[in-house]
């Protein structure tokens, strides 16, 4: 290790403590590789502030040293975002310490917690005063907040409440310079200005480090219903959707679609989840009703509108869940959807939402020539289909991807036909997962360039020396292997 590195690392422990920085090693392995094994980077340390102060004077020192910062928060993303580039003078910094909450208030019906808290943790803490935190996600037993935000994450309960934008009343970040941009504010109402906070929600870490959130809560769901709704194209799943709504309003909480091929791809390879239903469709769809009143019988709602449906010929068969058993075992395979596609072989995973209307055709038109291009792909949808967003997946066999040259080429001719199909539906191309390495380029390909003049120059003003997580969102060096 250089001098230079050596004097980092003595310098970065002053800040925080011996036993909070890692030197690049084997124990630093779990922090400089993405969770899809994909990327590979390098970094000088790994640092663990354990306050606000800590960690605006470790941007300070890595600041005043040209070190890039990299962001991390439990390296969940399906981005590349959190993994440090090849350079050798990264710091990766994490929040594992910063998990107090600091104040849970059911009369503000809020939330006031530092970034490193993670997501369960905070489903968790507002349980324990009879409120509700509705982000919810696969990856929620170790994803943090300050990675959810900085993703605006989605998840399964967009439907009712939004993605973690709009469940975001304040924010503290650690601005690039180390300055500390202060808008904890639990305020409803704000209209002083510009809406600074929003800068940074789903900025991927390239515009400052969240340090502590303010966070809306809501009534506990007390009463629910699950369907399981076995059906022949998404356009029935639209139109299930419509008749619901038009029934139960806000009690509809999720509505998630899987292709057949995504539930075998399931099937197959997790060991730990059972398919609780036959497949004898090509699509499925998990319908959950929610009331905060305790006793509401939602199974009877429920039941009258999917035979309403049945009877219409929009599904071919329903499975109400009898107990809340029921209900988990089919929201396990909802869940073990990232996990089986990664058992499953390489993926070349999308994130594209496009309008309601659109869906069907961008279904078929996708599939259809992702299958002409790439016989040998496994095509596998699944998503959250009243938001819009279906995640289009082709697997591909990992004999097919052992050159790296050839496998980047089999990519970008994936990725542009899910781009052209999501550009001509009127959509785009990332709902929930953001840009970070692996979208990059395709950001700079569908999107206006205004758009990109304009983040440019939010990004020149706040880190005009690019050390803030750099190579994320725009093209600036790389660290793909
Ligand atoms: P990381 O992966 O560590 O980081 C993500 C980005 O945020 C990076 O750019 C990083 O630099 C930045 N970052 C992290 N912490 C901070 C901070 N404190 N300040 C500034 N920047 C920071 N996503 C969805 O939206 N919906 C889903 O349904 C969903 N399901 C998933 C299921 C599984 C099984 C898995 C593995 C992932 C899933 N994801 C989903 C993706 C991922 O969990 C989310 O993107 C999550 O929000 C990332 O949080 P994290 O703490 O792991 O962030």
């Amino acid at each position: 290790m250089s001098d230079s590195f050596q004097d980092a690392l003595s310098g970065l422990a002053d800040i925080v403590g011996d036993k909070h920085v890692i030197a690049s090693g084997a124990d630093q392995e779990p922090y400089v590789v993405d969770w899809r094994g994909r990327y590979h980077g390098r970094a000088v340390a790994v640092v663990k502030p354990g306050s606000t102060a800590e960690v605006a004077a470790v941007v300070k020192y890595c600041a005043a040293r040209q070190l890039a910062i990299v962001p991390q928060g439990g390296n969940t993303g399906m981005c590349g975002a959190a993994t440090p580039d090849d350079r050798a003078g990264n710091v990766v910094i994490r929040l594992d310490r910063m998990r107090a909450v600091r104040d849970v208030s059911p009369l503000a019906n809020t939330i006031t917690l530092e970034a490193g808290c993670i997501l369960a943790e905070v489903q968790n803490a507002a349980r324990s005063v009879d409120r509700y935190f509705p982000l919810s996600l696969g990856a929620e037993g170790s994803c943090q907040i300050g990675g959810n935000i900085s993703t605006n994450a989605g998840g399964t309960a967009v439907l009712r409440y939004g993605p973690i934008r709009d469940l975001v009343l304040g924010l503290e970040v650690v601005l690039p310079d180390g300055r500390v941009f202060n808008g904890l504010r639990a305020l409803r109402k704000d209209n002083t200005g510009y809406a600074l906070k929003q800068l940074f929600i789903g900025a991927e870490g390239t515009l400052g480090i969240v340090t502590a959130a303010v966070l809306k809560l809501f009534a506990p769901p007390r009463s629910s219903a699950l369907a399981l709704l076995k059906l022949q194209g998404v356009e029935q799943a639209l139109e299930v959707m419509q008749r619901l709504r038009g029934v139960v309003g806000d009690r509809l909480g999720s509505l998630e679609i899987m292709s057949r091929a995504q539930i075998e791809a399931i099937a197959e390879t997790v060991p730990h989840v059972t398919i609780p239903f036959e497949l004898t469709t090509p699509w499925y769809l998990i319908v959950e009703l929610t009331d905060t009143l305790p006793g509401v019988d939602l199974n009877e709602p429920l039941a009258t509108v999917l035979a309403e449906a049945m009877e219409a010929g929009l599904a071919d068969d329903v499975i109400l869940a009898s107990n809340l058993a029921q209900a988990k075992a089919i929201w396990a395979v909802r869940h073990s959807v990232s996990e089986g596609n990664k058992r499953s072989g390489y993926v070349v995973s999308h994130d594209s939402v496009v309008p309601l209307e659109r869906q069907a055709a961008f279904v078929a038109n996708v599939e259809a020539r992702i299958k002409a291009a790439v016989p040998h792909a496994r095509v596998v949808m699944h998503g959250h289909i009243g938001d819009g967003n279906l995640h289009v997946i082709a697997l591909i066999d990992r004999a097919h991807c052992q050159d790296p040259a050839a496998t980047a080429a089999l990519v970008a001719e994936i990725n542009e036909i899910v781009d052209d199909e999501t550009a001509a539906q009127g959509g785009a191309i990332s709902a929930e997962h953001g840009i970070g390495f692996t979208n990059r380029d395709r950001l700079a390909r569908v999107t206006d360039p205004l758009d990109i003049e304009l983040m440019r120059d939010i990004k020149q003003l706040l880190d005009p020396n690019g050390l803030m997580n750099p190579g994320k969102i725009f093209t600036a060096g790389g660290a793909r292997r």
